[in-house]
């Protein structure tokens, strides 16, 4: 079994506001779970790893953006468990912090361009068709076996919520939330998608298998769309980490916190309600806005 012991506690958060409105808010803090194999990144390539061991591969093959927190977690996890790595890098070839953990980690960078890009299972076969050795992991983790590997945290809880949120984009993490949700349970589910025109993400859930009746999304924080800002949101993400003590970044759970945020302002919450958002890791992508603060 390809696992290890790791901390993600659930913290309450205090604030004037939630007192005021009279509700609880918790994280479900997966940003603790490993600097680099960061928050769903772990649950998501879990069983994807176990499969590649148990199938004798050595080799794993994945995919992502320039900035990618999956890169950085595939690389970290493969170094951790004894794989060798490629990461096919969508777009021209460049130098980041990011890639250069990857690097660290000892993953191969593949870079292509993104028409090429878009044909992930063809650049597979063309590179690694011959290989037996190699394993293909979806960009951004995608797969029945992540959703599976997110489904977890649900278990892990330790109270019974009203209310549970997390950032979208691929859907996956949103999914495994459901898929972990037992048949009786009245907890609502709601995703907040980083990028524009997040409905999408409903397919992306059936596409997974699950049904996504009854999920909420909430499509109108993306800021402009993926790893785009605003100064109202470098604001938000400051003022939080400032009040709290707890890190996030403009990309996935800045956008989640400042939804919540947003929605509590607005009364969307029955007073009493517990409210749970998931912080899902991903810091490193900060290494590419420090501009921005
Ligand atoms: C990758 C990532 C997500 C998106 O998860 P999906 O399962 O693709 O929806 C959310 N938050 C952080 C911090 C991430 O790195």
């Amino acid at each position: 079994m390809l696992t290890f012991n790791f901390h993600s506690p659930e913290e309450e958060l205090k604030a004037p506001l939630f007192q005021e409105k009279d509700i609880q808010v918790f994280i479900k803090r997966d940003d603790m779970i490993h600097p680099y194999i960061s928050g769903n990144k772990w649950r998501k390539l879990k069983y994807s790893l176990q499969e590649a061991q148990s199938t004798g591969k050595s080799t794993l093959v994945t995919f992502g953006g320039a900035w990618s927190n999956h890169l950085l977690a595939t690389a970290a996890a493969a170094a951790k468990f004894g794989f060798k790595s490629y990461g096919f890098v969508r777009g021209e070839a460049v130098d980041n912090a990011v890639l250069s953990l990857c690097k660290i980690f000892g993953m191969q960078l593949i870079f292509v361009d993104r028409t090429a890009y878009k044909d992930k299972e063809l650049l597979f076969d063309r590179q690694f068709g011959r290989d037996n050795q190699a394993f293909f992991i979806d960009e951004g983790g995608f797969g029945p076996l992540a959703a599976k590997g997110v489904s977890e945290l649900m278990d892990e809880l330790e109270n019974n919520y009203q209310h549970i949120f997390c950032a979208c984009g691929t859907g996956t993490t949103l999914a495994g939330l459901l898929q972990g949700l037992t048949s009786n349970s009245t907890t609502q589910i709601h995703g907040i998608p980083v990028l524009k025109a997040g409905s999408f993400i409903y397919e992306e859930v059936k596409a997974l298998g699950i049904d996504p009746e009854g999920v909420i999304l909430h499509t109108e924080y993306h800021f402009g769309g993926y790893a785009k800002t605003k100064p109202e949101l470098i604001d938000f993400v400051k003022e939080f980490s400032q009040n709290t003590g707890i890190l996030i970044e403009p990309t996935y759970t800045g956008k989640l916190f400042y939804g919540v945020y947003d929605l509590i302002k607005q009364d969307y919450f029955k007073p009493k309600s517990k409210i749970l958002l998931i912080h899902s890791g991903g810091l490193t992508g900060l290494l590419g806005m420090l501009d921005k603060f």
